[in-house]
């Protein structure tokens, strides 16, 4: 995400709880980092499952911003053709904490021509190592990408939680089934699950277009090996699925 998190970030900054992002390893080895993810998975008793059963596997909580209100002020429909991640970038608040924020449109951003279009911050999805809370319906539009882009006009956020004692490992593993499931309900192809990274914001006010989102599924700030690896992790979710229709969410 990119701003109007003072509320939750400037405490942690405060109290130097940086995190450090991923380190690379030269020649394409894994990372550290990634190995420590994946001791954590237990990938042979992961067999076929329904959608449902995927879904089940996720644990959806939703709990969406009020339409008619906030970032839902004004219906905005949306067709997904692509599946968008994020981290928050918050190490206070957790899942439960964003979700009641976007519902007393806590998450404000300033409303001006060529950036944010409706004066507050939204996105679909929360996950932590427990939950996955839904915010906004997946056929309608977020906030969370670029401005009029096709970042937000066509793709579905996911924010990945980064709070301490969030377990991230689940976290990554957890939003990498969320998207395999929702690439079968929207028929979206894995060339379109992106790090935020890939929508630049086109503004004069911002240097750097690319945000380094998610920081720690990036490389010095770009997609690299760990994002890879990210990549393979939905897909080997998304062919656990066999093969029936997902129901779409929203
Ligand atoms: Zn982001």
């Amino acid at each position: 995400m990119k701003q109007a998190w003072a509320v939750f970030l400037l405490p942690a900054v405060l109290a130097g709880l940086v995190v450090g992002t991923a380190c690379t390893t030269p020649g394409g080895r894994p990372n550290a980092r990634v190995a420590q993810w994946e001791a954590r998975y237990h990938d042979s008793g992961l067999g076929q499952v329904t959608p449902a059963q995927l879904l089940g596997e996720v644990g959806v909580k939703v709990d969406l911003i009020p339409p008619g209100r906030y970032g839902r002020g004004r219906y905005r429909p949306m067709q997904p053709t692509y599946i968008t991640i994020h981290s928050t970038q918050n190490y206070t608040g957790n899942a439960h904490n964003h979700a009641l924020a976007l519902k007393r449109g806590a998450l404000r951003a300033t409303r001006r021509p060529g950036g944010n279009r409706i004066g507050f911050l939204t996105w679909h999805f929360t996950v932590q190592d427990d939950v996955a809370i839904q915010h906004l319906p997946c056929r309608e539009q977020g906030e969370h990408a670029d401005f009029d882009g096709p970042g937000n006009n066509k793709s579905i956020g996911i924010e990945m939680c980064e709070h301490r004692g969030n377990d991230l490992a689940l976290t990554i593993d957890k939003t990498a089934r969320l998207t395999a499931y929702l690439m079968r309900a929207y028929n979206i192809p894995l060339s379109h699950v992106v790090p935020h990274y890939h929508w630049p914001r086109i503004s004069p006010a911002i240097k750097d277009p690319h945000k380094n989102c998610p920081h720690f599924l990036l490389e010095n700030g770009r997609p690299g090996p760990t994002w890879q690896w990210f990549l393979r992790r939905v897909h080997f979710h998304h062919s656990r699925l066999l093969p029936e229709a997902a129901r779409p969410l929203g």
